[in-house]
């Protein structure tokens, strides 16, 4: 199964994400995850990608393409992806099409996370991470049991330098301008399902796999 969640910077989407392949046995690829990966590792690759990164912009089509669609080819052993944070562009999800088409596999739903700008703000500001797991914090919607260290593996937390409230509003225009217009591509393919974002991450969670469990039971 590929699974493809849509929605703007902070709408909860690298929240859902690991409940959601847990439950579904998905592996989770997060083009966001491994672009900051590639930047701490110092990679060409993370020099290529900072600047756009830390500015709001989106990263060019054929870098993230190749990136993703390279580590689309291993489940490592689960029966299929989850995608969060790709496709972004028309250009990537064309892409995306083509490159499944080609194994005989589609995109099968894509959960489409509504949340107003206004939210967004607050819950990017007070968003933390963790730079060695990638788990999500919230100061205050999800804190940490200690202060700024992660549950999972003590790693201090931290701030997302593309966290900052300039930039935010760069990545909501951003995604307005070139990711939201998916979401009428995804619905001419039928797989588009809305989800109310604003609710607790539990309820987002059970809304979702009610939509994945009556769209699609037990294919592949
Ligand atoms: P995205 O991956 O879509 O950018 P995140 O999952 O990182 O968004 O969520 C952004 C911030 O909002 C995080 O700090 C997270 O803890 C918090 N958050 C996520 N979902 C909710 C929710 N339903 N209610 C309140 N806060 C949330
Ligand atoms: P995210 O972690 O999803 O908020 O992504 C952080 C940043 O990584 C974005 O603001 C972009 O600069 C870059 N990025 C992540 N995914 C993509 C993508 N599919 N296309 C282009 N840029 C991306």
């Amino acid at each position: 199964m590929i699974l493809v969640l849509l929605g703007p910077p902070g709408a909860g989407k690298g929240t859902q994400a690991p409940r959601l392949c847990a439950d579904l046995d998905l592996r989770q690829l997060s083009s966001g995850d491994v672009l900051r990966a590639e930047k701490r590792k110092g990679t060409p690759l993370g020099d290529q990608v900072a600047w756009f990164m830390v500015s709001g912009n989106l990263v060019p089509d054929a870098i993230v393409t190749e990136v993703m669609l390279t580590q689309l080819k291993d489940p490592a052993g689960h029966r299929g992806f989850l995608l969060d944070g790709f496709p972004r562009t028309a250009t990537q999800a064309e892409s995306l099409d083509k490159s499944l088409r080609s194994k005989g596999k589609r995109v099968n739903l894509v959960l489409s996370l509504q949340v107003a700008d206004e939210v967004i703000v607050e819950r990017i500001t007070g968003r933390r991470i963790c730079p060695t797991c990638a788990r999500v914090y919230h100061l205050r919607y999800h804190p940490p049991a200690q202060l700024d260290i992660c549950d999972v593996d003590q790693s201090p937390l931290i701030l997302r330098d593309d966290d900052t409230v300039p930039v935010v509003a760069k990545r909501l225009a951003t995604y307005h301008e070139m990711t939201q217009p998916l979401e009428m591509y995804y619905r001419e393919q039928g797989v588009l399902a809305e989800v109310d974002a604003a609710q607790s991450p539990d309820e987002v969670f059970a809304r979702m796999i009610e939509i994945v469990r009556s769209r699609w039971e037990g294919g592949s």
